[in-house]
């Protein structure tokens, strides 16, 4: 029997019904697939993610006026991450990486590019995209990449070369389009950072090997490599240099979402958990009925209504316009800290089974791991919390708390 989380939120009408859409999409459509797609290892599943964009769930965080579904609320999207990675982790969140390379266009893009790069992801059959920020030398600290973008030419030959490589690139096997970020100066650091769009198709863009790796694996990964790479000035988002503060404030965005993703995962591995040790017997009564067991459940039941509560929380604050860095990377901590602990006790509540695999967690324990990582690690999510503590309107330093 699921676990629900008791409403503390008035949900609109249509709300209720794309909730309702992605729940049944999970449960039908993600569920069933999840442990066959993490066996392909290097394999999206293309086929789900042409089923989700025919019913809206790839597009329906894109503004109408560029033909998604203008569900742009950030509750109502962590409402769904939620549903969608109830069903699996993994492929919620390929079905919604659209946002990882719209959200840049939206925050630094002219309307006319706003035109030319969305539309395209809200049709029938969307491409997949991608975003590339971080380097092999350069991760964590994603003001130093030497990726380089050189000016060059004049009038309507006026182009930029781009040179350099990145690396752990989502979805770059089959990605039409990416969202490349380089430097025109490296001596400038966050100042010189310069975003860019840039086409699959042209020529000294190369993808390499899909990467073999621990979990998420409905999300390919692979290096790009950028070898005189002519990009028209036009296909630049934003100024030069504003690249960097573009980039971060979409991480609000996006580590709520992930935040979200967290809360799904936490809510799948306690039902799951829950589930199991409701039928299990051991010494002559089900394992539910063993304290420790029930305590752990318990634990699972706390950090799932955490997450969730988190996510929301920061979801909130952001659509009433409000700056929500800190509560993001609070949210983002939470939620993948308590998606590492309840994947654990869910392997843990499965005891031999739990390390099968004949059952879901040990994937989503695998899966897990990662959102302790990508958009920034929990290290440097506690790095911005603290950073937030030393300001006057820092988290707990607010006259309304
Ligand atoms: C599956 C996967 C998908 C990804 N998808 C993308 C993508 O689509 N696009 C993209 O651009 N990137 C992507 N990434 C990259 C990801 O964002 C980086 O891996 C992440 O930001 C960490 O960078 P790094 O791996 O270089 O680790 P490093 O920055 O080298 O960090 C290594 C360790 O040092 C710690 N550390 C570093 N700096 C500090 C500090 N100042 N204070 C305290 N601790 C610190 C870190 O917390 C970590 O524990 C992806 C990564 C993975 C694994």
């Amino acid at each position: 029997m699921p676990f629900e989380i008791r409403d503390v939120l008035e949900l609109s009408t249509e709300q209720r019904q794309i909730l309702q859409l992605s729940r049944e999409f999970a449960a039908k459509e993600i569920r069933p697939r999840a442990r066959e797609v993490d066996d392909a290892q290097t394999e999206s599943p293309l086929d789900l993610w042409a089923k989700a964009a025919e019913i809206g769930l790839a597009s329906f965080m894109i503004p109408a006026q560029y033909g998604g579904g203008g569900i742009t609320d950030m509750l109502t999207q962590v409402l769904v991450q939620e549903e969608l990675c109830h069903g699996d982790i993994a492929i919620g969140n390929l079905l919604t990486s659209s946002g990882f390379f719209a959200d840049p266009i939206l925050e630094l893009g002219t309307d006319e590019q706003k035109q030319r790069w969305l539309s395209p992801l809200c049709g029938d059959t969307p491409p997949l995209t991608a975003l590339a920020v971080t380097e092999p030398g350069h991760g964590s600290d994603a003001a130093g990449i030497r990726t380089r973008a050189v000016r060059t030419g004049t009038g309507a030959d006026e182009h930029y070369v781009l040179n350099g490589q990145k690396a752990w690139i989502s979805n770059a096997p089959y990605a039409q389009r990416f969202v490349v970020f380089a430097t025109v100066d490296p001596s400038l650091g966050a100042k010189g950072v310069t975003a860019f769009v840039v086409e699959r198709d042209t020529p000294g863009l190369t993808v390499g090997k899909p990467m073999r790796k621990m979990g998420q694996r409905a999300i390919v990964n692979a290096e790009v490599f950028l070898e005189d790479v002519r990009v028209p000035v036009a296909d630049r988002l934003g100024d030069e240099g504003q690249g960097f503060f573009g980039l971060m404030r979409t991480f609000d965005a996006s580590r709520i979402l992930i935040a979200a993703s967290c809360a799904g995962l936490c809510r799948a591995a306690l039902d799951y958990a829950t589930d199991y040790a409701r039928d299990r017997v051991q010494f002559g009564v089900p394992i539910i009925k063993h304290q420790a067991v029930a305590f752990r459940l318990a634990d699972m039941a706390v950090r799932t209504d955490a997450a969730h509560l988190f996510a929301v929380r920061a979801a909130r604050l952001f659509d009433r316009g409000e700056r929500v860095t800190a509560e993001a990377a609070m949210a983002k901590l939470v939620g993948s800290e308590n998606a590492m602990a309840n994947t654990w006790s869910a392997v843990q509540t499965l005891g031999g089974w739990g390390y099968s695999q004949e059952y879901l967690v040990e994937k989503w324990m695998r899966d897990a791991k990662l959102e302790e990582i990508e958009e920034g690690t929990s290290d440097i999510q506690r790095l911005v919390v603290s950073r937030s503590l030393a300001k006057a309107d820092g988290p707990g330093q607010r006259a309304d708390r």
